[in-house]
């Protein structure tokens, strides 16, 4: 089955499908099922990190589900506690060992983590796994402005991708600005608001019901139009389907300036400029 999802084009000219599939918080054990449904409704790109404990459920997946290699999209995170030159090179492989796969398509450091103060040699070990052809696209993840305008001074590949919260709740347009000036594609992690509450926004529920879709459809639609990647979670099948179902309708002015109106700078994960842990 080909995908459903059209790509958008890193700064490097690699594609990445705009809407992926996440992983966090997915039990190894029930990751290669829900990765497995995922590929069959036509997913081709997976969201999983080395902390996340699933890269083997999500290698098996990608193993049994006889999509060919060159048509997925596969990205992971190093984490905090493996940053470092020599230590960013272990940890690759490893997760390349449990995903049982020759190359990842992306490589993503997981948070700055600034007290550590080891990003940019992390980032210098990733820029020799690129240049080595062993992940296509490298780039980091919760960078703000600040960590990556150091990054950019201070090595020679521009990242990819910045996967950054974003959400109708902090919709984060001073940094999606930033990324955009840069050439670096804006992903967007908890897309979906986590599901606690936003789905059932007034707004979003009336602008679900007059484009007969469901919420989470609208909250994807929104991002998809903005331009952001998307990588939502669910393990629910009938969800996992509905969620990539989002190419076939369109939000218009009116629905996104409503959904605009949302944003209150909430976040629901940790600030990247003090969360040091791991
Ligand atoms: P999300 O915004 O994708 O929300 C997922 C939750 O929303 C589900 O658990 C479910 O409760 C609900 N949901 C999903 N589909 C639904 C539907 N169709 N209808 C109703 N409810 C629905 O949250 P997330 O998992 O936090 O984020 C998505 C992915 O982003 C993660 O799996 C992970 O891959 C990535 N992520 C990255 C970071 C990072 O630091 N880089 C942090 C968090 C998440």
């Amino acid at each position: 089955m080909s995908s459903k999802v059209p790509p958008i084009i890193l700064n490097n000219g690699v594609e990445m499908p705009q809407l992926g599939f996440g992983v966090w918080q997915v039990p190894d054990g029930e990751a290669e099922q829900a990765v497995a449904t995922a590929l069959e409704a036509g997913y081709r790109s997976i969201d999983t990190a080395a902390i996340y404990g699933n890269e083997e459920g999500t290698g098996r997946a990608i193993a049994g589900s006889g999509v060919p290699r060159e048509e997925l999209f596969v990205t992971t995170k190093l984490w905090n506690s493996d940053q470092g030159y020599d230590a960013t090179l272990r940890a690759f492989d490893v997760s390349l060992e449990k995903l049982g796969l020759e190359y990842l398509d992306l490589y993503l450091i997981h948070w700055p983590t600034p007290a550590r103060d080891l990003y940019v040699d992390s980032y210098k070990a990733f820029e020799k796994l690129y240049a080595d052809g062993r992940v296509r696209a490298v780039g980091v993840s919760n960078f703000l402005t600040e960590h990556l305008e150091r990054l950019i001074a201070e090595t020679s590949v521009v990242p990819a991708v910045d996967q950054i919260e974003l959400h109708p709740h902090l919709q984060q347009n001073a940094a999606r600005e930033f990324l955009a000036g840069q050439g670096i594609a804006t992903e967007a992690w908890s897309p979906l608001g986590q599901g606690k509450g936003l789905l059932e926004v007034p707004a979003i529920v009336a602008i679900a019901r007059k484009h007969d879709r469901t919420p989470a459809q609208v909250v994807l639609r929104w991002h998809v139009q903005l331009g952001n990647v998307v990588i939502p979670k669910s393990v629910t099948p009938s969800r996992i389907r509905e969620n990539i179902e989002v190419f076939d309708f369109s939000l218009d002015t009116e629905d996104l300036a409503a959904i605009s109106a949302l944003d209150e700078d909430r976040r629901l994960g940790s600030h990247p400029a003090h969360f040091n842990g791991g």
